[in-house]
């Protein structure tokens, strides 16, 4: 069989193989069109290449599929690597050390005299892990020989993609197996109320390039977005007020004992809170921003004063342009491309994965869908355990979080232990000066099975994978409380806390 895929490669055309030893792109030359044609069409196509169809793509053409993949932002990457996840970890690592400079150093012994801002700096950082990333997953495809088309595809048939160039131009592409990935996009504000202008009227995409550091700030929305790219300005300078409409911030999923202490500590580094809250309008006067909210309940209504309005209120499937009336691929109300448990849209051979469908905007799903897809493409097999799959806040202290919650399990009446441990109890985290937040693991009360994880703390976002671990392979929390982890770390208080749920913990 690999031999026989050997031989398939090798047959490729000959100008086909140069280019994708030299690193040209199949979206400027002409040469290609028509390339994959009904005779000779490509195994797996790839619409999108966010986490979600790159990663789909290099899998793909390592089980020895022929594959393409189409995007049209000029980058890989997507949402993630473009304007998400990378920028926004970038901007919130480099605040913080900023931040931890100017107001934490002195307390460690560390004398720093004149800690400047260097805004453009910080940016350029910020643009330089984007570029070193994206170009980093071209290297990836020219790797595995996925072809890159850069371009913009449409559905012609349920087998036929047209591509308009991105250097001018169209192609055609014939594919077996098309995998749609083309993600998400920012929501807007509800009733277009609000005008996102990129400029003082934020989404994320202009929250993450920011020229100078506004006064002050208002985010709509206390979700995960709203709150890390908050903690972004407020640590570099802004007064920062976040709006939510709901009564906790953190978003969906998140615990609400959690939410508590997260909220408490936000307000604790100067973060404002305005739950239970809708913003009505903001309207722009004179360089400054007048933000109008009620109570959610209605009445009372308030104003805030801004330089800068983050909208931060979600994100939305993106389908512009695919075409996807003419062939007839089903779309629910919410926008998301209907798919069953293989991925398969209600169109035969073409798939669909990441933000489009159903299921949590995060990359790492992506991921994982992008894989499970192809798998099922090549060998009818593939997997996601959709209970498995965490969530992270980048703030400091991090929150992490993967499994049920207290309110999911009391609503589904559930009967649950709960296994608590401090950070300030574990020896690293004093050691470190960094003891705010707590590991909550909850677990079922007859059999001790691991239910799920809550972390709010120092390195949560990395602590949280030995949870989905625990998770995927249905230990108990007696099982992590047996289990001997390093001292003086971080993740005793996760041993302990295990402890805590099956027995008692030692150090508190
Ligand atoms: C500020 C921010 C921070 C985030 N932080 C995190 C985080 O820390 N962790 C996390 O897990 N997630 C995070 N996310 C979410 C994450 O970015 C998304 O869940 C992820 O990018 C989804 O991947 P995807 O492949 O489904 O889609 P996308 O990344 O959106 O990629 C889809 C791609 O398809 C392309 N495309 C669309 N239509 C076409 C077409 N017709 N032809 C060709 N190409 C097309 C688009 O240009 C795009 O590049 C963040 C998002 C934002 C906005």
């Amino acid at each position: 069989m690999l031999q026989l895929q050997r031989i398939a490669h090798r047959n490729a055309p000959r100008t086909l193989k140069r280019l994708s030893q030299t690193g040209a792109h199949l979206g400027s030359l002409n040469a290609y069109q028509g390339y994959a044609t009904s005779s000779d069409p490509y195994d797996v196509v790839v619409i999108g290449g966010g986490p979600g169809g790159y990663v789909a793509a290099i899998k793909a053409a390592q089980l020895g599929l022929k594959t393409a993949c189409i995007e049209k932002r000029g980058s890989l990457g997507g949402t993630c690597l473009n304007v998400g996840c990378i920028p926004s970890k970038a901007m919130l690592n480099n605040s913080h050390l900023y931040h931890q400079a100017k107001h934490d150093f002195k307390k460690r012994g560390i004398d720093v005299a004149g800690v400047e801002l260097n805004l453009p700096q910080m940016l350029k950082a910020k643009n330089d892990a984007v570029t070193g990333l994206t170009k980093g997953i071209e290297f990836l495809f020219k790797n595995n020989k996925v072809d890159y088309i850069k371009g913009a595809g449409s559905f012609i048939s349920p087998t036929k993609i047209g591509v308009q160039l991105l250097e001018g131009g169209e192609t055609e592409v014939e594919a077996k197996n098309i995998i749609i990935a083309t993600g998400s996009e920012v929501a807007p504000f509800p009733g277009g109320a609000i005008q996102i202008d990129e400029k003082q009227i934020v989404s994320s995409t202009g929250a993450l390039d920011l020229q100078e550091v506004p006064g002050k700030m208002v985010v709509i929305g206390g979700g995960i977005i709203g709150l890390e790219m908050g903690s972004v300005w407020s640590r570099l300078g802004a007064e920062v007020t976040v709006v939510e409409f709901l009564g906790a911030i953190g978003g969906a999923g998140i615990d609400e004992e959690v939410a508590k202490s997260f909220q408490k500590l936000l307000t604790k580094q100067g973060m404002k809170f305005k739950l239970n809250t809708k913003v009505l309008s903001a309207e722009k006067e004179n360089g400054k921003i007048t933000v109008k909210t009620e109570s959610a309940k209605g009445g009372k209504e308030e104003t805030f004063d801004a330089d800068v309005v983050l909208v931060a209120v979600g994100r939305r499937p993106y389908v512009e342009g695919l075409n996807l009336e003419a062939i007839g691929v089903e779309i629910d109300n919410k926008g998301r491309i209907v798919i069953d448990d293989q991925f398969n849209t209600s169109v035969k051979n073409i798939k669909c994965i990441g933000d489009v469908t159903f299921g949590p905007m995060l990359a790492h799903k992506a991921e994982e869908e992008g894989i499970a897809a192809v798998e099922y493409v090549k060998s009818g097999h593939g997997h996601v355990n959709y209970a498995a799959i965490p969530s992270v806040v980048y703030t400091h202290p991090e929150v992490a979080w993967v499994g049920k919650t207290e309110q999911e399990l009391k609503a589904a009446d559930v009967k649950y232990n709960i296994g608590k441990f401090p950070f300030s109890a574990n020896s690293r985290a004093k050691t470190n000066l960094d003891t705010d937040g707590f590991v909550k693991f909850i677990t079922e009360k007859e059999t001790d099975r691991i239910l799920g994880v809550h972390i709010i703390g120092p390195n949560a976002g990395e602590m949280i994978s030995e949870a989905v671990v625990a998770l995927e392979y249905g230990a108990s929390s007696e099982d992590i409380a047996r289990t001997c982890h390093a001292h003086p770390t971080l993740s005793e208080a996760f041993k302990e806390a295990a402890m805590a749920a099956s027995a008692k913990p030692i150090h508190m």
